[in-house]
C-alpha cells in the first residue's frame, strides 16, 4: 500500500508510504556522489548553525517533540532519522525536499530549490527538520492534510507559500496537529525566536518570521489552541 502526499505548491514534500524499518539511533548521514558540492556545503553549514544554539528554556510542546532548545539536542534529532542524502526532483519542480517513505524513509532528498532561492539559514533549516519528521515510520510518517479551498487567514487574504508564493487551497500543504512536519518545526523556530540565548537578532526575526507563517498551515482549532497556549499566551 502506498498513498502519494507529494505537496508540489507548498515548500515541501512528503511521499508518504507503508513501511516497516524501526527507528533506532543511527550515525551522521552521508551524501549521494550525485549531491552538488555547493547543495552539499549549505546543508552541512546550516546543519552546524543549528548544532550551535543554546536556549535557557523550551516550552512543553518544544520538550515533548525535541527536548532542550539547544544544539545537541537538535543535531541528535535530526542525525537519529536522517542517515543519507540524495538529490531528487521530489516528484514535481516546486518542493525543496521530500522524503519517499516507501522507498528509503531515512532518505531526505534535496532539490536545487534548496539554493535557488533567497530564504535565510532558519528557513532552511526548518525543511530539513520539516522532513526529518517525516521519516518516522511509527508515525505514518506524519501525513499532510489538504489545506481548505479557499484558503484564507482572519483579514481575508489568500495565504500562499512563503517559498514559492503559490496558492496552497486544496493542496497537501496543511497539518491538523501540532506533532506533524509543519506544528514540530514551527515549534522548532519559535522556540530559538523566544529562547535563542547566543542568536543573532536577525536569526531570531527570521525564525519568528517563518515559524509565524507556517503556523498558518495548522487548521484544526484544537491544535491551533495547543500552539498559541505554548508559544503565542504570552
Ligand atoms: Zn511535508
Amino acid at each position: 500500500m502506498k498513498k502519494s502526499n507529494l505537496l508540489g505548491v507548498g515548500i515541501l514534500g512528503v511521499i508518504v508510504g507503508l513501511a516497516l524499518a524501526s527507528s533506532s539511533a543511527r550515525a551522521d548521514y552521508s551524501f549521494d556522489n550525485d549531491v552538488p558540492a555547493d547543495i552539499k556545503a549549505q546543508m552541512i553549514a546550516d546543519m552546524q548553525f543549528i548544532g550551535t544554539v543554546q536556549g535557557t528554556t523550551a516550552s512543553p510542546l518544544h520538550q515533548q517533540i525535541f527536548g532542550n532548545a539547544d544544539g545537541p539536542t537538535y543535531t541528535k534529532f535530526f542525525n537519529d532519522r536522517v542517515q543519507s542524502v540524495g538529490m531528487s526532483d521530489c516528484g514535481m519542480g516546486n518542493a525543496v525536499a521530500c522524503v519517499n517513505a516507501g522507498f528509503d524513509s531515512s532518505k531526505m532528498w534535496l532539490t536545487e530549490n534548496f539554493i535557488k532561492f533567497s530564504h535565510p539559514q532558519i528557513a532552511r533549516i526548518m525543511v530539513m527538520f520539516h522532513e526529518s519528521r517525516h521519516t518516522e515510520d511509527n508515525n505514518d510518517n506524519w501525513p499532510h492534510a489538504t489545506c481548505p479551498s479557499p484558503f484564507l487567514d482572519p483579514s481575508g487574504n489568500e495565504i500562499k507559500s512563503i517559498w514559492t508564493g503559490y496558492s496552497l487551497a486544496g493542496e497537501p500543504g496543511c497539518d491538523v496537529t501540532p506533532f506533524g512536519s509543519y506544528g514540530s518545526s514551527m515549534i522548532m523556530l519559535k522556540n530559538i525566536q523566544k529562547f535563542c540565548t547566543n542568536c543573532t537578532d536577525k536569526v531570531k526575526m527570521d525564525a519568528g518570521l517563518y515559524a509565524d507563517d507556517q503556523f498558518k498551515r495548522i487548521i484544526d482549532s484544537t491544535a491551533v489552541q495547543q500552539i498559541t497556549t505554548d508559544l503565542y499566551s504570552n
